[in-house]
């Protein structure tokens, strides 16, 4: 437990402190790579759509070989930085034994290009999460051509979720989730899944310690076209690890949570420490469910379509790349009774009127950025970091 303390206490210091936010690229990562620590090297994997190289990380030389990937979608990078937290800190954290016990092929940034336009999709407009079966974009072929040929006995797929997720039906945001993927559409436990549903297990164990009930499990429904899937159905065990919102949108808390899933996953890899039996307590991890809206506006009085009525307003804020940072934009995305819902910020209304500035008007997908309740004045904005 020292070893996750240690991260939890000192992480403002310890992480890389050149990677912050959500805007996260090959310019970032390139620099960061000339000065890999020992017993770390890099390569160039292959090239994207664009012709930007692929980078991956080689450490290790032990028998149990981990493949990680990372930002496959573009626009997903809290694992990213949490991979070159996890690079930087094993001296620190005295795990060197991992290097001993595992091997390691690690992509911090599979999709360049979609990283670099802050974008899901690659260069042609393709989510690789659905182009595992047609391998029809370069970076597909370069995740599968390195997991061929390394034979990994383990994948870790890190993502990012969005902010719109709670764990079952409680109020608490999805910080963190999980999935193991199934391999057919009948989702049978095969003994690889259950291994990925065994670290999923002593990850969540270790995080509920941090951040308790704020970890969930994202739905199994069995699509060969992605990539966990398809790792899963060509027997290897593979984890999906979903990067959530727990309390600030730049992801620097998350981030934390992130590295300590990852070590918690490499530990007991590492000792063989895989719990047996482990579907039901995996099983027992709530599922996510899309409750959460970003800023909810409750009983509020508005004009829509020329009526005055009382109702709720849901509010998303959309990611936007300008002059290379992140800005956070606040759209309304749903005007109704909002009662089933939550938000990691809610306006009380108190049945006022509420204004916008001149000329703005309430609609879905229009921008909210300030407005008037009561001569209150309310802002959206995030603040950059
Ligand atoms: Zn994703």
């Amino acid at each position: 437990m020292q070893l996750y303390q240690n991260i939890h206490s000192n992480f403002s210091d310890r992480k890389v402190q050149d990677l912050n936010g959500r805007y996260i690229t090959n310019a970032h990562i390139l620099p960061i790579l000339n000065r890999l620590p020992k017993g770390f090297s890099y390569e160039i994997a292959g090239h994207s759509e664009r012709d930007q190289p692929i980078f991956m990380v080689k450490a290790g030389n032990g028998p149990s070989k981990i493949l990680i990937w990372s930002q496959m979608h573009g626009n997903e990078s809290t694992s990213t930085k949490a991979l070159f937290d996890f690079i930087f800190n094993i001296e620190y954290l005295g795990i060197s034994s991992f290097l001993e016990h595992c091997s390691f092929f690690i992509i911090p940034i599979l999709n360049p290009d979609g990283a670099h336009d802050y974008n899901r999709f690659n260069a042609n407009g393709i989510d690789l999460n659905r182009d595992a079966q047609a391998l029809t974009q370069s970076e597909s072929l370069v995740l599968r051509t390195i997991f061929n040929t390394f034979k990994p006995d383990f994948c870790f797929n890190m993502h990012d979720q969005r902010s719109i997720y709670c764990v079952g039906g409680t109020k608490n945001s999805a910080s963190l989730s999980f999935l193991a993927p199934a391999e057919d559409k009948e989702r049978s436990i095969s003994s690889n899944r259950e291994q990925a549903m065994g670290v999923i297990t002593k990850i969540n164990n270790v995080l509920q310690l941090f951040i308790p009930d704020q970890i969930s499990r994202f739905d199994d429904s069995f699509n060969i076209n992605c990539v966990g899937d398809q790792f899963q159905s060509l027997g290897v065990p593979t984890i999906l690890f979903e990067a959530g919102h727990s309390g600030d949108y730049h992801r620097e808390d998350t981030r934390k949570y992130m590295l300590i899933a990852l070590l918690s996953a490499i530990k007991c890899i590492s000792q063989k420490n895989l719990p047996k039996d482990a579907v039901e307590t995996y099983l027992n991890i709530p599922e996510n469910k899309p409750l959460f809206f970003d800023v909810l506006i409750k009983n509020v009085s508005v004009e829509v379509d020329g009526k005055t009525a009382i109702t709720d307003i849901g509010i998303l804020y959309e990611e936007v790349l300008t002059e290379n940072q992140i800005h956070f934009v606040p759209k309304i995305s749903v005007i109704d009774c909002l009662k089933d819902y939550v938000a990691h910020r809610f306006i009380d209304g108190e049945f006022e009127a509420l204004a916008l500035s001149k000329n703005k008007k309430i609609e879905l997908g229009a921008t909210i950025s300030h407005f008037l309740i009561n001569r209150g004045q309310f802002t959206l904005f995030i603040n950059n970091n």
